[in-house]
């Protein structure tokens, strides 16, 4: 249900919201990057790469001091014990994405994950190789399954099928239901990023994973744009296995360390996968047996012991959205991005439009804003004015207003210097 909202254009609104939002404080926990001139940057890039938590330093510092004070055995003696770091991670990314504690891990980077859980989860036969994907997909998507498929053998040109964008720049429910019925027999994967990059629509994942398996097949999430953005139940939605980074809105860091989920029903299973050390039955790891025996869950997926730093940077991270809450950063979410549709449309002067949904139940919290005409223009007098937004190729501006640390000033500073630009061009 969502109630209409009224908004006003005045920038003491603006003040007001800021003032009534019961997340207001975690801004000040965050580094808001300044401009050369020392002024705060207007930064509404947190779907590329999410800022820094004040606190993210000090925990980063916990471990290099636990390892200057105790060598290798801060792998036992650390405050969090390295050999077991990745686990004090669990339950709120479990918490983040959906999931039960035991379908989720913290391990490698996202296209990394997405291979390894392709190993696992596409099994071509030579009548049924095909994989779905959205038309435009982020190109790391594109490459991963292209790969996947010569790997296996397969032609990429015509084992890829991609589910079209309309003429606005959507991807309708009904398209990628007819291009299941259409090409599902002959396909075993669909790989669909649950909130598109570049358009930023959310998807219906449950009507869409519930119809591929009708078809006989396997679903797989791309999470990048999803996961710490929009509400998400990839358990209940019965998702056989999902990937994504920690860099844009869950705040770890540059090429932090990603995520993965593996959904239950899967956790026993003798799917092929490839196996590493830090996979193995944690009862048995130091025995070194030669037979590799997985833990049962998403953690049985894990190679390598992982890098503690940017684990260090996740913890602090998860943390803030532990203590904010999902449904409060949603909420927030949902009306703050209404509110810079609002005041977008208010002066509808010069060519652009905005292609992502106007559905609060079918995005997350960023707009895309196509500028047919001199769009780059555009994001330069912006650049110029200190905010920080970014550019796609070859039309699009993406502008994400965050609900952990941006404000509603923020959101109508950005309007008054789109609205500006526009006038100044007149
Ligand atoms: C950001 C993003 C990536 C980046 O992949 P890395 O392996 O983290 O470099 C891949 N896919 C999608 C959909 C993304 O949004």
């Amino acid at each position: 249900m969502h109630t209409p909202i009224s908004f006003s254009d005045d920038r003491s609104f603006a003040l007001r919201q800021d003032e009534a939002d019961p997340l207001r404080d975690f801004r000040a926990r965050f580094h808001i990057p300044r401009s050369s001139d020392g002024q705060e940057q207007i930064y509404l890039c947190g779907n590329s790469l999410g800022l820094q938590p004040l606190r993210t330093r000090d925990y980063i510092e916990e471990e290099l001091e636990a390892w200057a004070e105790l060598g290798v055995e801060g792998h036992f003696r650390a405050r969090h014990p390295w050999m077991r770091y990745h686990e004090f991670l669990t339950r709120q990314t479990a918490e983040i994405v959906g999931a039960l504690p035991s379908e989720v891990v913290t391990m490698n980077t996202l296209t990394v994950n997405l291979h390894l859980l392709m190993v696992s989860f596409y099994r071509p036969t030579a009548d049924r190789y095909k994989i779905i994907i959205e038309e435009k997909a982020f190109p790391s998507d594109q490459y991963a399954v292209a790969s996947q498929l010569r790997v296996h053998g397969f032609d990429a040109a015509t084992g890829v099928v991609e589910i079209p964008l309309d003429s606005v720049g959507r991807f309708s429910t009904d398209t990628v239901l007819s291009t299941i019925e259409r090409y599902g027999r002959e396909s075993a994967l669909l790989l669909l990023g649950g909130v598109n990059y570049y358009n930023g629509q959310l998807f219906d994942i449950e009507t869409i994973t519930r119809a591929a398996h009708d078809a006989g097949v396997v679903v797989g999430i791309d999470c990048a744009h999803a996961a710490g953005n929009v509400p998400l139940r990839l358990h209940d939605w019965e998702v056989d296995f999902a990937a994504w980074c920690s860099y844009k809105y869950l705040n770890a860091g540059p090429g932090s360390t990603a995520g993965c989920f593996v959904h239950e029903r899967h956790a026993g299973s003798d799917l092929p996968r490839f196996a590493g050390w830090w996979g193995h039955d944690k009862a048995t790891r130091f025995a070194m047996p030669q037979q590799f025996r997985p833990i049962v869950g998403a953690e049985g997926w894990q190679l390598s012991n992982p890098s503690i730093l940017p684990l260090a940077a996740l913890r602090a991270s998860l943390e803030l959205f532990e203590e904010a809450g999902m449904a409060a950063l949603r909420r927030k979410s949902e009306r703050m991005t209404a509110y810079l549709s609002f005041l977008l449309d208010l002066h509808p002067r010069g060519d652009w439009s905005v292609i992502t949904p106007s559905d609060p139940a079918q995005r997350g919290c960023q707009l895309s804003l196509r500028i047919p005409e001199n769009g780059r223009r555009l994001f330069d007098h912006l650049s110029s004015a200190h905010v920080v937004c970014d550019w796609r190729e070859p039309d699009v501006i993406r502008i994400a207003p965050v609900p952990l640390y941006n404000s509603y000033e923020d959101v109508w500073r950005f309007a008054e210097l789109f609205h500006g630009y526009f006038s100044s061009q007149t």
